[in-house]
């Protein structure tokens, strides 16, 4: 695997014999999500991914 894949994705090979290093971006690791509190009571309610926008559930762990 190349080593400058960026690692909040997954990546999926997709080389052949004419493009022997040939990668497309696949699902998201979500490795850095933002926790997300209600207000006013500072509960933690979900995590939000900013590399994909997708919403995490509260108990989401990278
Ligand atoms: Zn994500």
């Amino acid at each position: 695997m190349s080593t400058n894949l960026d690692p909040r994705w997954e990546w999926v090979d997709i080389s052949d014999f004419a493009n022997p290093d040939l990668w497309v971006r696949g699902e998201c690791n979500h490795l850095t999500p933002e926790p997300v509190h209600a207000e006013p009571t500072g509960e933690l309610v979900a995590h939000l991914c900013p590399d994909c926008n997708a919403q995490l559930p509260a108990e989401w762990q990278p």
